[in-house]
C-alpha cells in the first residue's frame, strides 16, 4: 500500500508550490544516502519523497493525483511512485530544487554512495538589458554566449581504474578493524568515462569553445537582478553521459527617459505651463505602450497626481498590472517682459489669484495618502 504523498512530505493538501518545494528539500536532506550510509530505511524515505515531489511538483501530476490517488499513475505510463524512480533521476531533480548554486556538485556527492551520478558541467552567466518597454510586454532575446562543448571527433571510453563507477573503494586499518571507504576516482574524476579519442581543436578534457546563439524567453515583469535558468546552455562536461550546465541570465532595467518605476507602478513628471494650469489643455504623456492623450482640467494645481489605471507594469504573479501616476508640475515663467510683468502686478492682490487651499478638492497629503491605501 502506497503513503499518501502528503503524508510522506508532510505537508496539507492546500500546500503552495512553495511549501511542497521546502518540504521536500527538508526530507531530501534529512534522508540523503551520504548522510545515512547503509540505512535502508532512509534510502525507503528518501525514495517516497522524491517520487511525492516529482508528483506535487507538477500542476497536472498533482491535479490528476488530487482526483484518482495513486490509481492516477497505475498501469501504462509508471516511471514514478514509490521505488519507480531510479537515485540518477533523483539527483537530477536537485538542480531545481537546490538552486543553481550547487549545480552538479548536489548530484556528485549523491553518487559516492549510490552508483555514478551524472557529472554536470559549469553554469554561465550573462547579463541582460532591458528597457521598461520589454519588461511590460515580455521579450525573447537572442545572445551570443561563448560555451565549452564536446569537441568533434572526440570519443571516451569507459573508466579502466573504477570501470566505470566514478569512484574506488580503499581499504584501510583502523582500531575497529578493516574499513572501506570510497572516494572519487582519480583517473576520471568521477565522470566514470576518460577520453579515448581526442580531435587537434580539443583541450585535454575533450572539449572546444564554441559561440552559440541562445534564444531566452523573458516573462513580463521581471525586475533588476532577477536570474533566470535556461537550462542545458552554460558548459559542457566531459563523457557521453554528461550533462550539460546551464546558462543564468541576470536581468538588468534600463534607466528609462521620463519614467520611473516603482514596483509595478510607474512615475511620470509633466511639467505644464502658467496658462495651461490655468485654461486647461490637452498632454501627451509617455507610456510603456506609446504616447496617450491626457486632459488637464482648467484651474489645475500643480502637485496634483493623476492616475492612469493599469498604465503601469505588470506583475511577474500575474496580479494584474501597476498604475501610471502622473505628478503635475505647473512651471512658473522665469523672465517677463514690460506687459506680462504689468499683468501680473495688476493680478497680485486680485481675488482670483490670492491662494485659497480649502477649496481644493482634497489636499496633496490626502491625495498621497489615498495613492498608498
Ligand atoms: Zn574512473
Amino acid at each position: 500500500m502506497k503513503k499518501d504523498y502528503y503524508e510522506v512530505l508532510g505537508i496539507e493538501k492546500n500546500a503552495t508550490p512553495a511549501e511542497i518545494k521546502k518540504a521536500y528539500r527538508k526530507m531530501a536532506i534529512k534522508y540523503h544516502p551520504d548522510k545515512n550510509p547503509g540505512d535502508k530505511q532512509a534510502e525507503e524515505k528518501f525514495k517516497e519523497a522524491a517520487a511525492a515531489y516529482e508528483v506535487l511538483s507538477d500542476e497536472n501530476k498533482k491535479a490528476r493525483y488530487d482526483q484518482y490517488g495513486h490509481a492516477a499513475f497505475e498501469g501504462g505510463q509508471g516511471g514514478f511512485g514509490g521505488g519507480g524512480m531510479n537515485m540518477d533521476d533523483i539527483f537530477s531533480q536537485f538542480g531545481d530544487i537546490f538552486g543553481s548554486a550547487f549545480g552538479g556538485g548536489f548530484g556528485g556527492f549523491g553518487g559516492q554512495s549510490r552508483g555514478r551520478a551524472r557529472v554536470k558541467g559549469s553554469n554561465l552567466r550573462i547579463r541582460v538589458k532591458l528597457t521598461l518597454e520589454e519588461i511590460a510586454s515580455g521579450v525573447e532575446k537572442k545572445v551570443k554566449v561563448r560555451r565549452k562543448v564536446l569537441a568533434d571527433g572526440v570519443t571516451f571510453k569507459t573508466c579502466t581504474t573504477c570501470n566505470g563507477s566514478g569512484q574506488v573503494m580503499r581499504v584501510t586499518n583502523t582500531i575497529l578493524g578493516r574499513m572501506q571507504t570510497a572516494s572519487t576516482c582519480p583517473s576520471c574524476q568521477g565522470a566514470g568515462e576518460i577520453l579515448d579519442k581526442s580531435s587537434k581543436n580539443a583541450d585535454a578534457q575533450g572539449l572546444e569553445f564554441k559561440e552559440e546563439t541562445v534564444s531566452i524567453k523573458i516573462p513580463a515583469g521581471v525586475t533588476e537582478g532577477v536570474q533566470l535558468k535556461v537550462n542545458g546552455k552554460g558548459n559542457a562536461a566531459p563523457g557521453n553521459n554528461s550533462i550539460d550546465g546551464d546558462l543564468i541570465v541576470v536581468i538588468e532595467e534600463q534607466v528609462h527617459d521620463s519614467l520611473k518605476r516603482e514596483g509595478t507602478n510607474l512615475h511620470f513628471d509633466l511639467y505644464i505651463n502658467f496658462s495651461e494650469a490655468v485654461l486647461g489643455a490637452n498632454k501627451n504623456i509617455d507610456t510603456v505602450t506609446g504616447k496617450v492623450k491626457i486632459k488637464i482640467e482648467p484651474g489645475t494645481q500643480s502637485g496634483k497626481i493623476l492616475r492612469l489605471r493599469g498604465k503601469g507594469l505588470p506583475s511577474i504573479d500575474h496580479y494584474g498590472n501597476g498604475d501610471l501616476l502622473v505628478h503635475v508640475n505647473v512651471w512658473t515663467p522665469q523672465s517677463l517682459n514690460k506687459e506680462q510683468k504689468k499683468f501680473f502686478e495688476e493680478m497680485q492682490n486680485d481675488e482670483n489669484f490670492k491662494p485659497n487651499p480649502s477649496k481644493f478638492d482634497k489636499s496633496f497629503f490626502e491625495k498621497v495618502k489615498d495613492m498608498f491605501s
